[in-house]
């Protein structure tokens, strides 16, 4: 069994190849949740929303996240109701996140509304949120501390930043699933996703370190030369102190990577890293460095 460590964009195109080399039920994924946000009644989780459906065959891959050719009829009737509005959220996937929001209010944990979606879904891959408490991430703005999303999503990331941070300060606890999941793999793959918004909260998640400091663990970079194949990394690599290519993302990952993944056309050369083709602009590409990546560590 492999398990990976995923966000919403980069690993999710990783897991596309993942599904053509194993069979669904050899593979797990630890999804980032401190993206998650109350919104419009519903919770959104959206790095699970995009590998539930990526599993269920019914991800937009144009946007890699919402449902492909979902409708928007809510979101264009409720947007003169609901002042303040800064997302589109298509009908379909506006379902899933009043469905969740109901389960979390009446008192599931979110591993167990992420287990149901699964299972609504027909889904036999093992996709489990990293932690069942919230814990969020913000920016420090000069005009206050903006959630992840609204900087993202709002501003397109153009706002200067000083600070990442995490609501509550207390880190949260590893549920005891993805400490199994870690227990049982064969191997663990970081994903080719956001290093500050993505990876470090699951690596925040207590137990989560200790548990991969025991098990080969490969990374990919998300950087080729010196900037991210999309978002905003690099500015919040630069913010919480690193450098924003991947020697700064191998330097984020230290003493727990075995093995380090960087584009061929990479620049910035990290000692000891092997040099595959990463930039998955189709399935088949995904699908090469699947098998590369099995390769090296099975
Ligand atoms: P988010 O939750 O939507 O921010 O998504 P992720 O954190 O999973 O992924 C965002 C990261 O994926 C960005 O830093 C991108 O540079 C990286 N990324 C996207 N596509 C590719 C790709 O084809 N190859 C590589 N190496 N990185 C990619």
């Amino acid at each position: 069994m492999i398990t990976f460590l995923s966000g919403g964009t980069g690993t999710p195109k990783l897991l596309q190849g993942a599904r053509r080399t194993l069979p669904d039920s050899e593979i797990s994924v630890i999804v980032n949740t401190g993206e998650d946000i109350w919104y419009q009644g519903g919770h959104i989780s959206p790095d699970i929303d995009t590998v539930i459906y990526l599993f269920a065959g019914s991800l937009n891959t144009d946007t890699w996240w919402g449902i492909k050719g979902d409708s928007f009829i809510t979101h264009g009737a409720i947007n003169g109701l609901l002042p303040g509005a800064f997302m589109s959220i298509g009908d379909q996937d506006r379902a899933v996140h009043l469905a969740r929001a109901e389960w979390l209010n009446n008192g599931m944990t979110l591993t167990q509304a992420t287990k149901k979606l699964c299972s609504h879904f027909g889904i036999s891959g093992n996709i489990l949120p990293m932690s069942d408490a919230q814990w969020t991430t913000y920016v420090r703005t000069a005009k206050g501390d903006i959630h992840f999303q609204e900087y993202w999503v709002r501003y397109r990331g153009n706002t200067d930043i000083s600070e990442v941070i995490h609501i509550p300060e207390e880190l949260p606890p590893a549920t005891p699933d993805i400490i199994e999941t870690i227990r049982r793999a064969d191997a663990v793959i970081i994903g080719p996703s956001n290093p500050v918004t993505s990876i470090l909260p699951i690596l925040s998640c207590t137990g989560v370190r200790e548990e991969l400091a025991r098990k080969k663990v490969v990374a990919i970079s998300p950087f080729i030369g010196d900037s991210p194949v999309s978002g905003p990394a690099a500015q919040l690599m630069k913010t919480i102190g690193f450098k924003p290519d991947s020697t700064g993302v191998r330097a984020i990952y230290s003493d727990l990577v075995d093995l380090f993944i960087q584009d061929t056309r990479d620049t910035n050369l990290v000692s000891g890293s092997v040099r595959l083709d990463t930039l998955m602009k189709t399935p088949d590409i995904a699908e090469d460095l699947m098998r590369e990546i099995l390769s090296q560590v099975l």
